[in-house]
């Protein structure tokens, strides 16, 4: 469960109060909401498919109403026609997410924190991948913690990251440095206060946008401060991944939606982009709620929304 509740209000007193009052400063985007919920993959109506080895898994509705036919909850996203860039994600351990980013043109693929390789490993043997790139967003355990042993089973790696403390780490971003997997530009963006290396990846692929958040931005929530201030979250979440463009795809490090949605409708209850998310995240089909888009968050994120 996210420390949402206590997040701001523990670590800085400021910024409590901005969240507490946050029905009263609502950040207004220059968007308009129907302009928003064009980019809102909760309403969104594409029927994504995808087989995986012999599984078929189908939407049944939207994007995240995932229907699956066999025991794999993996889902993979395309936004766009022309993108090469396609995101798979991989739940680990209790509500953690893995991810796979495969660009089919080069079939050169990077994992984001992979702390289970082996499931990984399978995925990418299904998807005749070629796996060169180890996407690290900060060093606490359930992240970082399979790093040994994938580089024990695929020595040469690159493994990226912003933090001695990331196991295997042997090329250190710099902040808005850019380096490619295969023909997609992959951007570091240093987004610190979970931990001091924690680091967000922003992907490119023509017009296609994605971001890998780790524990920095959940989808209507944030990650606990533990070696940051709440000025850090803030800089980290207002000044770099809220500027993003709204239709960036967000894929964060857990599963905590439906927890933070509550919240935010706590914070926010005359929301009604709060009560839509939530009424879609409150049915017992929808298990994986990621991707949600930086627009989404605009809209219904309450730490996005102060001021
Ligand atoms: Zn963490």
């Amino acid at each position: 469960m996210s420390s949402l509740r206590t997040a701001f209000s523990s670590s800085n007193t400021s910024a409590a109060y901005r969240i507490l009052t946050a029905r009263r400063t609502l950040h207004t985007s220059s968007l308009s909401s129907s302009t928003l919920s064009a980019f809102s993959t909760f309403t969104r109506k594409t029927k994504p498919s995808l087989s995986l080895g012999n599984s078929l898994v189908t939407s049944s509705r939207s994007a995240h109403r995932i229907t699956p036919s066999s025991n794999l909850s993996l889902h993979q996203f395309s936004t766009t026609a022309h993108s090469t860039m396609r995101v798979i994600p991989v739940p680990a351990l209790e509500d953690n997410y893995s991810y796979i980013i495969l660009d089919e043109k080069t079939s050169e693929a990077a994992v984001v924190d992979p702390v289970q390789p082996q499931k990984l490993m399978h995925i990418l043997q299904h998807l005749g991948a070629k796996l060169t790139s180890v996407l690290c967003t900060h060093h606490h355990w359930d992240h970082a913690g399979g790093n040994v042993e994938l580089i024990a089973k695929k020595p040469g790696l690159a493994v990226f990251g912003a933090d001695a403390r990331i196991p295997e780490i042997n090329y250190v971003v710099k902040d808005k440095e850019e380096f490619k997997v295969g023909s997609l530009t992959v951007q570091a963006l240093w987004t610190h206060c979970h931990t001091k290396g924690s680091v967000s990846y922003y992907v490119k692929d023509g017009a296609d946008r994605a971001v890998f958040t780790g524990d920095t931005l959940f989808l209507s929530g944030c990650g606990r401060f533990f070696e940051g201030t709440a000025a850090d979250m803030y800089n980290s979440l207002l000044h770099i991944l809220a500027t993003l463009p709204v239709e960036t795809k967000v894929y964060c490090g857990h599963e905590y939606t439906k927890a933070n949605l509550k919240f935010a409708q706590h914070v926010e209850p005359e929301n009604p982009h709060v009560a839509q998310k939530l009424q879609w995240c409150m049915d017992e089909s929808v298990t994986v709620t990621v991707p949600g888009t930086i627009g989404e968050e605009l809209l219904c994120n309450p730490f996005l929304r102060v001021k």
